[in-house]
């Protein structure tokens, strides 16, 4: 049987539209489905950390996504009824080699119905009630069985990729176990819903307490508010309005927080858990039907985001009989650890958070500030890097950047004078190398003696790599730098092999 399509995408949140639009723009076939009827509607993820962004501007849509966000936060801290912090973090200028410094504020909700946008714009539309219930692979293709409207179809494809959340059917499907916990103590009631009582309205109102917590987030051009408050373990909870009002009320110590109805209200439930396997055969897992925890450190979106990113310039070369035998494989080499971090930052993060170490709490007002600074610098510091990774390859001593690390962004002039952005080239569908030159000159192909010879005049592009002249760095198609090495030396050809099967 034949393909219908590339590759079937399980699930429509964050995670598989990132994938849609970066299978889609690089020219394969998908067919991307969702079980629920429509757009989900809550905001759970709403922070944007700067290597998402840099993944939006591939897709084009950064600038979408940068309008309608925050980029300032005002942050209120209590402890009980007492005001223990306040600060207002504002946004850090961008430069040349860093375009988007900071996260910025932004419910799931919207972030996904940019995506859905850009998907369309790009030919492609999620295909809303349709659920995976079986799928069978051979050594050439996927079969999937969808149900929709009553009726269930097999659909053919070359492969298939799971991003159908913490519960993935795919993951189920395939047999691969997600160990880990699930703490039925830690739990929280979730709502998109009008606040009215604490001031200033735009400020995010934090309560902190002895293992309990709540937040009133704000979204920006929204009425509605998201608020997040922790449930005292053995205790029932219904999710209604009146228990969330109740809730409220006992966290805070106040009696004038009033809300109005509900959008969203869903009860959270503590899970860490990360997959024994991303991939079986011509299946994959990416998102959170690879890795569930706690919303703390702002992961779980991003890193699904980062999974899609990494492997959506793979399966293209695969699709295409272009990937060198083992591409494929570093899928799991590179994201797994990636998956295991932020597992480990945001546990570590909300231990501290809803359980503030007894001996600190007399003086928890004067820690709140730095250790807000350093989540602040955290979260900046999103992306993991494949400085270990089987696509990694160090050459040279002493550059600013390492093999594994994001590629820097940079500004270059052709020999006719137009501006080149790097982001841009970075794109792809290649690689890119840059061979940086004396007076200034870095040489831009793709890997093979075509291209053009730029001016770098500052040499702003050579400082922010921190290379000397006669050294060349490849930059793969998902932004990650792969390669550093002498120009001249054999190891750029034997990357090529590595990742193509081939110097050509
Ligand atoms: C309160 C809260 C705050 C959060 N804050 C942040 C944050 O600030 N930053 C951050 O990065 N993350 C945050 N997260 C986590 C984030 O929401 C998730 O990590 C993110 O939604 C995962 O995206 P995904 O696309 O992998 O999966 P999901 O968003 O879960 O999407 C999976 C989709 O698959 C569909 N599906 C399931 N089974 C099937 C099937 N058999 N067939 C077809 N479709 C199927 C579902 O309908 C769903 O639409 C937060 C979460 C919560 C709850």
């Amino acid at each position: 049987m034949s393909a219908e399509a590339d590759v079937l995408i399980v699930g429509a949140g964050p995670t598989g539209l990132t994938l849609a639009c970066d299978l889609v723009r690089r020219g394969i076939t998908c067919r991307i489905i969702d079980r629920s009827p429509g757009p989900q509607e809550g905001s759970r993820g709403f922070g944007v950390k700067p290597r998402t962004l840099a993944v939006f501007d591939a897709l084009d849509v950064a600038g979408t996504v940068l309008a309608a966000a925050r980029a300032d936060s005002h942050l209120r801290v209590y402890f009980g009824t007492d005001l223990i912090y306040t600060g207002r973090s504002r946004p850090t200028a961008p430069t040349a080699d860093t375009p988007y410094p900071d996260p910025v504020s932004l419910p799931q909700w919207r972030t996904e119905a940019i995506l859905r946008a850009r998907l369309a714009e790009l030919g492609e539309k999620v295909r809303f009630g349709a659920s995976l219930t079986g799928l069978d692979q051979d050594a050439d293709g996927v079969t999937a069985t969808i149900a929709a409207g009553g009726e269930e179809e097999t659909l053919r494809v070359a492969y298939l990729v799971g991003c159908d959340g913490g519960g993935s059917t795919v993951r189920k499907l395939l047999g691969i176990g997600f160990p880990g916990r699930t703490e039925e103590d830690l739990r929280a009631l979730l709502a998109d819903v009008e606040v009215h009582g604490p001031e200033p309205r735009d400020a995010v109102h934090l309560w902190l307490g002895t293992r309990r917590m709540m937040a009133v987030r704000p979204w920006p051009g929204a009425a509605t508010s998201q608020v997040v408050v922790s449930i005292a373990p053995g205790q029932t909870v219904e999710p209604s309005v009146e228990e969330l009002s109740r809730l409220v009320a006992e966290h805070s110590g106040r009696d004038d927080i009033r809300l109005g109805t509900p959008t969203w209200l869903s009860v959270w439930r503590y899970n860490l858990r990360l997959a024994d396997r991303y991939r079986s055969g011509r299946a994959f897992l990416a998102g959170d039907a690879a890795h569930v925890h706690s919303p703390f450190g702002a992961y779980g979106m991003n890193t699904g985001v980062q999974d899609a990113c990494n492997l959506g310039w793979k399966l293209a070369l695969a699709v295409r009989g272009r990937a060198a035998p083992g591409l494929l494989d570093t899928y799991e080499a590179e994201r797994r650890p990636a998956g295991r971090a932020a597992l480990d930052a945001s546990d570590r993060g909300l231990s501290s958070a809803v359980t503030p170490p007894r001996v600190l709490r007399p003086v928890l007002r004067h820690l709140v500030g730095p250790l807000l600074s350093r989540m602040r610098a955290r979260g900046r510091d999103d992306h993991p890097t494949y400085h270990d990774g089987p696509l990694s390859v160090q050459a040279v001593r002493r550059t600013r950047v390492r093999a594994g690390d994001p590629a820097p962004d940079g500004v270059l002039t052709t020999p006719r004078g137009d501006r080149i952005r790097l982001y841009d080239l970075y794109r792809g569908p290649g690689l890119t190398a840059l061979s940086f030159g004396r007076d200034h000159q870095v040489h831009v192909g793709d890997a093979t003696p075509h291209g053009v010879t730029c001016d770098d005049p500052d040499a702003t592009v050579r400082g922010a790599f921190g290379v000397r002249p006669g050294t060349t760095v490849l930059v793969r198609p998902d932004g990650y730098i792969g390669l550093i090495a002498p120009t001249s030396g054999p190891e750029l050809p034997a990357y090529l092999t590595r990742v193509l099967g081939t110097t050509a």
